[in-house]
């Protein structure tokens, strides 16, 4: 059969509230165009985020009901345990309320202030955690991950030549390399088995520990499987035992591949740090078997982690994010190639070209797509990571991007349907569209809760100039 079907049937479901296009204009308006701010009740389709949205399984659902609450040596946690062991093949696994927490406990061990940490790409609350210590991120990825229209089966790769430079000439401010899968920052692209390989060799003969980050450890184990020779007719369990098998210890959201609401983990194999790192743990978080986590949420991490590995959901999944990049790419709307599993991106620069970055294309798209169908998306371009200079104008980001995030088992082929047409209907009147601009924001992390405000639009053209002459 050519029709993947969804590898599951819907038991029990929530109900959308639909709204029309004036409701959604006045709740916009109220929330200072930022989408962060609205109420999830008043989206129809969200697609936020990938993270902690997933709709469980009846067997998640079932083995929640076995969840054992003591708060020690709860039986859940040496079900999580071993099931964490057995995928990653570590045997030291610390329990964590979300993947944040475990950079953190880690990162407090390791990153000390000036020091250095490459990465193919950190993923943001990771480059924080360790700006936080004062130390410093860097992102080395590869070529091929720069240029967004590129067709490459592994975009997520980190050049290898700029690890062992970087090495060469700072290994002493260097306490460890990291690698995420798949690498989030650059398009959920995935990384090779050869890549992480290469990573770890160059590791080992610097004295260097290699820790993974692997909140799409699965996705990305089903990438290579598809795009790697050498594991074409291999499992999603071999294959992620033989990437971890690479490197020292991991980290993990188990919000994303993890298939559950809440919860993480750090896997190690070095007793000294991890003994470290549970006396932290025991300090902010809770204690070694729960790690602020309840016991029934150890145990749907324990069959989520199981189910994220099962071929016919994976396959499913890559098939529903092919279907709505493809859809948009049908419509003549710019998306990054080739598509990642988990999201799918739209190159807002490219569908606004009138718009400068600096009036924030990407954010514009985000309004607009939500007052079309209700749709809920994110900007990641200048709202973002841009910031504003001293004369109040802003510093673009090197990208303009918005990203459909596909929560797992969720949605189906008529809701991507539904946005394909939104996103087509915005295209149709992308000449009409101009920017926006800030008018409040944070300190940090702005996008969160900044206000914002479109400029009027103008008869006349060129639209850029019109955000020249508004200020
Ligand atoms: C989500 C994520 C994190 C952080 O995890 P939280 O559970 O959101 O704290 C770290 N790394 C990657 C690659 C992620 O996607």
């Amino acid at each position: 059969m050519k029709t993947i079907i969804e590898p599951f049937r819907t038991k029990v479901v929530e109900a959308i509230k639909f709204t029309t296009r004036s409701e959604r204009e006045e709740i916009l308006k109220k929330a200072g165009y930022n989408l962060f701010q609205i109420r999830a009740e008043d989206v129809m389709v969200d697609f936020l985020t990938d993270s902690g949205t997933s709709a469980m399984s009846s067997e998640q659902w079932a083995a929640l009901m076995r969840g054992d609450e003591s708060y020690a040596g709860c039986s859940s946690y040496f079900r999580f345990e071993e099931a964490v062991q057995q995928i990653f093949g570590f045997p030291i696994v610390i329990p964590v309320h979300q993947g944040r927490a475990a950079e953190r406990l880690l990162f407090g061990e390791l990153v000390k202030a000036n020091h250095i940490v490459p990465s193919n790409t950190h993923f943001d609350t990771t480059r924080a955690n360790i700006e936080f210590l004062g130390g410093e991120a860097i992102d080395l990825p590869c070529q091929e991950a720069k240029d967004f229209s590129s067709i490459s089966p592994f975009k997520g790769n980190m050049d290898i030549e700029a690890l062992r430079a970087l090495l060469k000439a700072k290994a002493e401010s260097i306490p460890f390399i990291m690698v995420t899968v798949t690498n989030n920052a650059v398009g959920g692209q995935p990384v090779s088995v050869e890549n992480v390989r290469e990573i770890s060799q160059l590791a080992r003969q610097f004295g260097k520990p290699l820790f993974i980050d692997a909140a799409r450890f699965s996705e990305n184990a089903y990438l290579v499987k598809l795009r790697e020779p050498a594991y074409a007719d291999k499992s999603i369990g071999y294959i992620a035992r033989e990437m971890f098998g690479l490197a020292d210890g991991c980290m993990m959201s188990a919000k994303k591949d993890g298939l559950a609401n809440m919860g993480g983990f750090i896997a190690l194999k070095d007793k000294a740090l991890a003994n470290s790192v549970r006396n932290r743990l025991i300090i902010t978080e809770g204690f070694s078997t729960y790690g602020g986590l309840n016991g029934r949420d150890l145990e749907t991490i324990a069959v989520g982690l199981r189910e994220a590995m099962d071929e016919d959901y994976l396959c499913y999944r890559l098939a529903a994010a092919k279907y709505l990049a493809s859809g948009l790419s049908a419509a003549g709307i710019p998306v990054v190639e080739p598509s990642g599993m988990h999201a799918v991106y739209i190159d807002a620069k490219k569908m606004l070209p009138l718009i400068e970055p600096r009036y924030l294309p990407g954010q514009r798209l985000v309004c607009e797509l939500y007052l079309e169908c209700g749709l809920r998306s994110c900007e990641i371009g200048t709202a973002m990571f841009g910031h504003t200079k001293a004369d109040g104008s802003q510093e673009p980001a090197r990208q303009e991007l918005v990203r459909l995030a596909l929560p797992r088992r969720v949605y189906g082929q008529s809701h991507y349907d539904y946005v394909i047409e939104a996103c087509q209907l915005v295209q149709e009147r992308s000449q009409s569209l101009v920017g926006m601009t800030i008018v409040s924001e944070p300190p940090l992390l702005r996008h969160f809760t900044a206000r914002f405000s479109p400029l009027q639009p103008a008869k006349c053209k060129p639209l850029a100039a019109v955000g020249v002459t508004q200020k």
